[in-house]
């Protein structure tokens, strides 16, 4: 039986994080990670945005293998027994830890129709499939008008392909941006030649590839392939089934020790508090991902942490691009401060005069200014956050 002193479950950005985190404090303890997919950990970003821009594919891995630690690729672990401390994977391999690690990541949502003529686009694999069809003359059908969505109908209406993205709400990342903002980008996407279907529910997927037939309650699309970024689930089984805490997530604590001391969970996996914020949360972005990842990596090798951390993400949707940090929740109180209109300034979401978030739109590097409103208890009003932070 392989024996670790660190085992990660999970081959994604952050169990490469983790991995790293682990070597800064331990050089030489015994460690293995079992990731599912067959490719070793890379950068998943690049797929919906770098890669269609010309960036170099090699450029995505992250070098995991060259931090003396033993890969097992291709293999999904089915069991904990934190009892044993071991772990056991579909082929029936026992491998035993003494700091365990849950970096499992989520599962993209499915359509209860459609079969495998959706692609669901999260891995390497989604996008070595997407990029062979995009080479031919193939029309598209994007399901879903968020983060993932949003980015591969762009991805491939810069390649010059047909795409029509289809989603129910009233318009692109309506779930995040204030109602102007993303009615805006309906007109955008449509200027960058996308047919944009708002406010519509796919109700079947008829046909296979090359004949695809979109049966929405607003029309039926004919396409040759379908790509869907509905939401992920995270994979919480392994958690559930050895009895620890979870809760939309494993819940850690800010040492990142899940309720067993001797199991740690980060990533899109966890669900940890957040003192700016004051509450519980589970993210899905890369920040969260490489600091949580390595930060769990530390605290395995015995560093004394506390995830405190409030992760930012970022996103760019053709010519635009943003960061923004907290909660984009457009239910909130908005106050816009563009320099531009929609083209660049700053949107603040506040609850009881506290900033909660704050949307960056084409300003960089003023993250850390955002994170310090957020832990500012205020109040603020609308005269207090104009120019607060500079759109330039
Ligand atoms: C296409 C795409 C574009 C993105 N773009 C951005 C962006 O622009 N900005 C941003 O901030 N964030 C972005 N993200 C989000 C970011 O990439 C994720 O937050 C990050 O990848 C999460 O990493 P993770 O390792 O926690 O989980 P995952 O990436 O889900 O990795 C988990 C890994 O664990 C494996 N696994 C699961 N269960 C088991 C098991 N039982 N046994 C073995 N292995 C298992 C899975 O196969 C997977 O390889 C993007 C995500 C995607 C998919």
């Amino acid at each position: 039986m392989p024996e670790y002193k660190y085992l990660i479950i999970g081959g994604g950005m952050t169990a490469d994080a983790a991995v790293k985190g682990i070597r800064v404090v331990d050089a030489e303890g015994s460690l293995g990670l079992i990731g599912a997919e067959k490719d070793p950990p890379y950068d998943r970003p690049p797929l919906t945005k770098g890669l269609w821009k010309g960036k170099d594919f090699e450029s995505i891995w992250r070098g995991t293998q060259d931090e003396s630690v033993e890969l097992h690729l291709g293999s999904r672990v089915e069991q904990i027994d934190p009892e044993a401390g071991t772990v056991t994977d579909e082929k029936g391999t026992e491998y035993s830890y003494e700091k365990l690690l849950l970096a499992t990541g989520g599962t993209p949502r499915r359509l209860p129709f459609g079969g495998d003529s959706v692609i669901y686009y999260r891995r390497v694999e989604d996008y070595r499939r997407l990029q062979v069809l995009a080479q031919s003359e193939a029309t598209f059908a994007v399901i879903g008008g968020g983060f993932i969505g949003s980015e591969i109908t762009a991805a491939l209406a810069m390649n010059e392909r047909d795409v029509a993205m289809i989603f129910p709400e009233s318009g692109v990342g309506a779930l995040q941006f204030p109602a102007e903002l993303s009615t805006f980008l309906n007109q955008y996407y449509e200027e960058h030649g996308v047919t944009v279907v708002p406010g519509a529910t796919v109700e079947a997927i008829e046909g296979g590839h090359g004949h695809v037939h979109v049966v929405t309650d607003a029309g039926v699309l004919h396409v040759d392939a379908v790509v869907a970024g509905i939401g992920i689930q995270p994979n919480t089984e392994l958690a559930e089934a050895s009895g620890l805490e979870v809760e939309d997530g494993v819940v850690v604590q800010p040492t990142l020790q899940t309720s067993d001391p001797n199991i740690y969970a980060a990533g899109d996996v966890a669900r940890f508090y957040n003192p700016a914020l004051d509450r519980k949360m589970r993210v899905e972005h890369e920040d969260n991902a490489n600091t949580m990842g390595e930060m769990a990596g530390r605290s395995m090798a015995g560093e004394t942490i506390s995830y405190d951390h409030l992760p930012y993400f970022y996103s760019d949707l053709f010519e635009l691009g943003y960061e923004a940090v907290g909660d984009l929740d457009p239910e909130l109180e908005i106050v816009s401060d563009w320099a531009e209109p929609f083209k660049k300034g700053l949107v603040y979401y506040l609850k009881d005069g506290r900033v909660r978030g704050v949307l960056l739109w084409d300003v960089w590097g003023k993250v850390d200014q955002a994170r310090t409103l957020i832990a500012d208890s205020g109040p603020f009003t609308e005269a207090d956050l104009i120019g607060r932070i500079a759109a330039e």
